[in-house]
């Protein structure tokens, strides 16, 4: 794709929603934005450089999502022969996850994130539609669908994570990608102002529950305000500033309709602040504040009663216990209890965890997460299987930005494993990002690393809620995933 494709492609989407941005506002954008600039060129086809290699030997790679796709799509063009598998058996596999977000507070489509698999599988690489359903790592193979078996040379696992509805008592079934089988969980979410962006289906049932929400309070007279509840649960999750996003988009709607100040909009994350990098939880804070948000620190969604919509906690603490005298130290106690909150509107983030078949075989770790280095992305037990993406147990790394910089590295590894290298070449940095979308028109881009600290791009102060980033993330970064990263080049 040219850059006037790509860049025709941006102004396409702006043209969709003229209430919030036009054209001549977003060109004028794009021209002083150095950021739109490095999109417009690493979306380029052609501009970032891979070096050829003539290694050989087959390649699996397990999960054909953006993870999956992006890696087989720059190994087919960095290989001169390449020999490489696909398994993946969601036939959209590849649809857009961070435009659910947008779906769900009714800025875009659903059919604007959907994409087929079989559309984007790069020239020359061979797909098997299918689950992968055993792992045999010492012998080199796979099983497919409990009965095909496939071996290989190099393994690449990118399976992403399962959406663990059923963890919570009251709501029942896992999700394993967009497009999978998700008629359980849908029996209870999706309805009743219960509601989650984490699967596209339910992206888009949440913006009827917004608009029913925004009904609700325009008929609402009670000295109560309604309660909009937001949930942010005890595991590691895929793009951490989501729960947020979704709170911030309800709070834009309600405004927008007149009717913010009849209802109450809280924020219940298991954890005890905000954002792990303080000057982001600094700045989170004063915009939960600036719009009238309630929060609640270290409450852990265990149980929710859709009849009576309710929804229960395990609120926790510590306390000090007794003096350990050969210590001289207290003992720290673990407290808790159950915290029960009607809600009219509820958002919930479901605990997340590895795919089963991953956690409980040779390949998984004790807590699912596949270990790998996390530098290298190179399995700490077999040094020809790698991973990256959500399934990686790498730490702040489940985001499509994090896989951005984690693909290159991998296939840089591997193939010099592959040419009998004994030195890794390359290191991920633990570079991530979250464009926290603050309101309909703001984005405050958090970019940071395994530091901690913000590592921002550009030398603007990124605690800033801007308009530019704006663009970025809701014109920008969809066609830089769906034309840079799936051909393998941005
Ligand atoms: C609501 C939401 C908002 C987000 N917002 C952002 C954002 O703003 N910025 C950002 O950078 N990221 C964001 N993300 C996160 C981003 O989409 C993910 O981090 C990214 O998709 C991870 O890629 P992946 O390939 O690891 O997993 P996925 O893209 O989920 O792909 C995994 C694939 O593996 C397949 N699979 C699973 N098990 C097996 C098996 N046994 N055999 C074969 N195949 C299997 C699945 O079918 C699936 O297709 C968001 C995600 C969500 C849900």
């Amino acid at each position: 794709m040219s850059k006037n494709q790509i860049l025709e492609e941006i102004l396409a989407e702006v043209d969709k929603h003229p209430e919030i941005m036009s054209r001549r506002e977003a060109l004028k954008y794009i021209s002083v934005s150095p950021l739109a600039a490095s999109i417009l060129a690493g979306a380029t086809v052609g501009t970032t450089a891979v070096t050829a290699s003539d290694a050989v030997g087959k390649i699996v790679i397990v999960g054909g999502g953006l993870a999956g796709m992006s890696t087989a799509a720059r190994l087919a063009n960095t290989l001169s022969n390449p020999d490489i598998t696909v398994i993946e058996p969601d036939p959209l596999s590849v649809s857009y996850q961070p435009g659910q977000t947008l779906v769900g507070a009714g800025l875009w489509e659903q059919s604007e994130i959907v994409y087929n698999r079989d559309d984007k599988l790069p020239s020359g690489v061979k797909l098997i539609k299918g689950s992968v359903t055993a792992f045999d790592p010492e012998n080199n193979k796979v099983t497919v669908d409990g009965k095909e078996e496939v071996s290989y040379d190099q393994m690449v696992i990118a399976t992403g994570l399962m959406l663990n509805y059923g963890a919570i008592k009251g709501l029942d079934g896992v999700i394993t990608s967009s497009g999978a089988d998700n008629a359980i969980v849908k029996e209870k979410v999706g309805k009743d102002g219960l509601h989650s962006i984490y699967f596209a289906d339910g992206a888009a049932a949440t913006w009827t529950g917004i608009q029913e929400l925004i009904e609700k309070a325009k008929n609402h007279t009670g000295p109560e305000k309604l309660q909009a509840v937001f949930t942010d649960p005890n595991t590691p999750i895929k793009c951490g500033g989501a729960p947020k996003k979704i709170m911030y988009l309800t709070h834009s709607r309600l405004e927008e309709a007149g009717v913010r100040d009849k209802v109450e909009l809280t924020f219940y994350p298991n954890g005890g602040k905000m954002f792990g990098v303080p000057e982001y939880h600094d700045a989170i804070l004063q915009q939960f504040k600036d719009r009238d948000f309630k929060w609640n620190y270290k409450h852990n969604l265990i149980e929710v009663d859709t009849a009576t919509k309710t929804a229960v906690f395990n609120k926790h603490w510590e306390e000090k216990g007794a003096f350990d005298k050969d210590l001289e130290e207290y003992a720290i106690v673990k407290m808790s209890e159950r915290v029960e909150v009607k809600y009219d509107f509820i958002h919930v983030t479901p605990p997340m965890k590895a795919p089963d078949v991953v956690a409980n075989s040779a390949v998984g770790s004790d807590k699912g997460w596949v270990p790998v280095k996390k530098e290298t992305l190179q399995h700490v037990k077999y040094p020809n299987v790698w991973s990256l993406g959500d399934v990686a147990a790498v730490p702040m790394g489940k985001t499509g930005g994090s896989v951005r910089k984690q693909y290159k590295v991998l296939i840089d590894n591997m193939i010099a494993t592959m040419e009998g290298k004994t030195e890794l070449p390359a290191a991920y940095g633990g570079y991530t990002v979250c464009p926290l979308i603050t309101s309909i028109g703001t984005v405050m881009l958090a970019e940071f690393d395994w530091s901690k600290k913000p590592t921002p791009s550009f030398p603007l102060d990124p605690t800033k809620e801007r308009w530019i980033w704006w663009l970025l993330k809701v014109y920008a970064l969809k066609p830089m995933t769906i034309h840079g990263m799936l051909t393998g080049r941005a």
